[in-house]
């Protein structure tokens, strides 16, 4: 079964919908790109939820000096970024 373009015409995983070129097991854009933004809203609520524990860790545990209180500040903006990204990640693997 070949499309005009000559590709394969692969149903998507999650639709039926037939998409050609689209690697077997895989999503149409459609999909991918709601998958994309559930998985974008998830890792958006987990990554607040480290933040906030870490920015409480940081409070209670670090010393009121300023440059402490600094480097503190970036850890807590870091913590944010790279749980945000490994989240969205792992959304993207396990939401169906
Ligand atoms: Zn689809």
């Amino acid at each position: 079964m070949l499309s005009p373009s000559g590709l394969p015409e692969v149903p998507c995983a999650r639709c039926g919908r037939r998409i050609s070129g689209l690697p077997w097991g895989d999503l149409c854009p459609d999909c991918f790109a709601e998958r994309k933004g559930r998985a974008s809203r998830l890792a958006g609520r987990i990554s607040l939820a480290a933040t906030a524990l870490m920015a409480a860790y940081v409070a209670l545990r670090v010393p009121t000096d300023p440059m402490a209180r600094l480097y503190a500040g970036i850890a807590v903006l870091a913590t944010y970024i790279i749980v945000r990204r490994i989240a969205t990640r792992v959304a993207m693997e396990y939401l169906k």
